[in-house]
């Protein structure tokens, strides 16, 4: 595959939307967490949200919440404020200790009798408040906005602008939270770094808005060659770091190796020349030794492909 250049069009630029629309195109309306001690109430939300393309998940036991969340991964949590046997406002605190819980909105449904629940809910932290009872569609509506609105902020604050994968502090938090779950589910977590070979050289050479194309090429391969479920940020300038959940090493490997075959292959065009790029990877997985944190596991990637570019480089350690 070859790909021409035209400096009339912003190629990042115009890739970086493509995905979006796709993303937006691909049905993704969100997913909500839904906690009400009223199980037929709940599940009435829950079809109701689903009814308009929002994917739902029910609180099943207090005591777990917090595995549910880190396993369900809602864009949103719609939770009653009042329930008999604990409150909304508390359950807000507990899930506002967590790291990678600390941006998820909460969304309270409450009484007009409990104004004075609502003053302390938004001291722990609540994003905002429906007023019970409330109709289907009023619902849909107001969830649906409140998702939209949810959603683009943090495509604002994660995603990065020339590529359109995650932002460096973004992918870190995704290796701690996959770590955790890793841990609890038992299954092995690999994190690849990735690293452009002789970049500097390419920017030197054909200009540092052809390098910036280079970059962007790269992250498009990996969107498209990882599952839905793995994770690609852009972790530096021509560096990236893939979060591979349920991923043993050899697997993560052979990944990465395949990724490097197809990326050697693509041919680049500047100023009337062709020329070619690789990168060098490495690879750390729990499935080798244990990480008392995701920084270690992380670090672990970052000495493996520092073993690969002193190895000589375009390899996967
Ligand atoms: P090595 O094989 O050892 O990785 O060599 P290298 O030349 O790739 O070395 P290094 O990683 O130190 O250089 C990265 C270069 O990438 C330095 C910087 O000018 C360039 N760079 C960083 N971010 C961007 C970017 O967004 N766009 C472009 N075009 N260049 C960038
Ligand atoms: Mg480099
Ligand atoms: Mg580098």
């Amino acid at each position: 595959s070859r790909l021409l250049l035209d400096s009339s069009i912003d190629v990042p630029n115009m890739i970086a939307t493509l995905s979006e629309l796709v993303e937006q195109a691909n049905g993704y309306h969100g997913r909500v967490f839904i906690v009400d001690d009223d199980r037929l109430l709940a599940e009435h939300y829950a079809l109701v949200l689903n009814s308009v393309g929002i994917e739902t998940r029910i609180m099943q036991n207090v005591r777990n919440i917090v595995h549910e969340l880190l396993s369900f991964q809602p864009d949103l949590v719609l939770m009653d404020i009042y329930m008999p046997d604990y409150s909304g406002t508390e359950l807000a605190g507990v899930l506002r200790q967590y790291q990678s819980l600390k941006r998820l909105p909460i969304v309270f449904l409450s009484s007009e009798a409990n104004k004075f629940l609502q003053i302390k809910a938004m001291a722990q932290g609540a994003d905002d408040f429906l007023t019970k009872p409330i109709a289907d569609a009023e619902l849909a509506q107001a969830i649906k906005v409140r998702l939209r609105r949810s959603l683009q902020i943090r495509q604002l604050i994660e995603k990065d602008g020339l590529t359109a994968l995650i932002k460096h502090s973004a992918i870190k938090e995704v290796a701690a939270l996959e770590l955790e779950r890793a841990e609890r589910s038992g299954k092995p977590l690999s994190v690849v770094m990735l690293d452009i070979d002789f970049f500097k050289s390419v920017n030197d050479r054909y200009g540092h808005a052809t390098g910036d194309i280079v970059i962007t090429a790269l992250a498009t391969m990996l969107r498209k060659r990882i599952r839905k479920t793995d994770k690609a940020g852009r972790y530096g300038g021509e560096e990236f770091m893939l979060v591979l959940p349920d991923c043993s090493s050899e697997q993560a490997r052979q990944l990465t190796a395949q990724i490097l075959q197809a990326f050697r292959q693509l041919q680049f065009s500047a100023a009337e020349q062709l020329f070619q790029c690789s990168f060098s990877a490495g690879v750390a997985s729990t499935s080798d030794s244990s990480y008392a944190n995701a920084d270690l596991l992380i670090a672990a990637a970052d000495t493996a492909l520092y073993q690969a570019k002193q190895a000589g480089r375009d390899r996967v350690c």
